[in-house]
């Protein structure tokens, strides 16, 4: 049994990993834990999510409950996320970071801890997704020299703190892998006013906030008489959450060091 447990369990995706857990077999709910002060601390996780009562009680403090749980999953903010991966690493835990929005500095820290503990790290953890990771450099391969121009648009719902979502970078980089582009120089990431006909190489993005939209992906391939589109479209969060909870059991196994849902799904080339 893997014992997790999930940091930010009061948020959309907190409760999902909570429900997710309790639903997979070889998981077990370590722990829940929520911001100091929050009026849920004490409350029975299972009865909180509308599961029924499990005898987890929710918690504030990662720290008080970490050497009695094996993975921690954390989907929360990118400050939180700093703070919980050097604690795992302190205590020799692995760890799943689904939070977006890590900026260049704390990547790279990640990638320095990860040297002494599993860390599974995705910006998004759907196997759709992951899987169209693979298909879009398959298309980028065969087209991006073709004259095909390459542009990634991304939905999602108003509360979405981060543009463009983790999701769409993740994508605007596979294919710029694909076909040897820099998406630090050759990304386009708004257009307003004269700015001028594309250029041949740049692959821009476009972002939609608004409503309930969970997640939408369109990677589109476009040249003088036709036009490819690669959609993914999240309908729940819940394909998070059971990717997610698929990986900690995954990267309780593992070795120390840096992996994403590639590796989790055995979709590496
Ligand atoms: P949310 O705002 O609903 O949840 C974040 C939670 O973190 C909140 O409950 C907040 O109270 C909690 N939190 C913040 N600081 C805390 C602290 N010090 N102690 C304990 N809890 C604390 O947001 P959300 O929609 O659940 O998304 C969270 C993150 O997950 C975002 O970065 C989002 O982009 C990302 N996300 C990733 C995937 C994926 O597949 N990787 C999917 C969906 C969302």
């Amino acid at each position: 049994m893997t014992r997790i447990a999930i940091l930010g369990a009061a948020g959309r995706m907190g409760r999902m990993l909570a429900q997710a857990t309790l639903q997979t077999d070889g998981a077990e709910l370590g722990a829940a834990i929520v911001r100091p002060g929050s009026s849920l601390i004490g409350a029975d996780v299972g009865e909180l999510i509308g599961a029924g009562k499990c005898g987890v009680a929710v918690t504030d403090s990662l720290d008080k409950v970490i050497d009695a749980i094996d993975v921690v999953i954390d989907f929360t903010t990118p400050a939180l996320t700093e703070q919980a991966v050097a604690l795992c690493k302190a205590h020799g835990k692995a760890i799943v970071i689904g939070t977006t929005g890590l900026d260049e500095a704390q990547e790279k820290t990640l990638g320095e801890q990860a040297k002494a503990v599993p860390v599974v790290y995705a910006a998004n953890m759907s196997t759709g997704v992951n899987l169209s990771l693979n298909l879009l450099a398959t298309a980028a391969r065969a087209l991006a020299d073709a004259g095909y121009d390459i542009e990634v648009i991304e939905a999602h719902h108003r509360h979405k703190v981060d543009a463009p979502s983790g999701t769409a970078l993740m994508m605007g980089r596979a294919v710029a892998e694909a076909c040897g582009r820099d998406l630090r120089t050759q990304g386009v990431f708004s257009r307003e006013g004269r700015c001028g006909p594309r250029t041949d190489d740049e692959i821009g993005f476009s972002v939609v906030r608004a409503g309930d939209i969970v997640g939408e992906h369109t990677v589109m391939f476009a040249t003088e008489g036709e036009r490819i589109e690669i959609t993914h479209k999240a309908s729940s969060r819940m394909t998070f959450a059971n990717g997610a909870v698929r990986a900690a059991l995954w990267v309780a196994q593992a070795q120390p060091g840096l992996y994403d849902m590639q590796d989790v799904l055995g979709l590496r080339d």
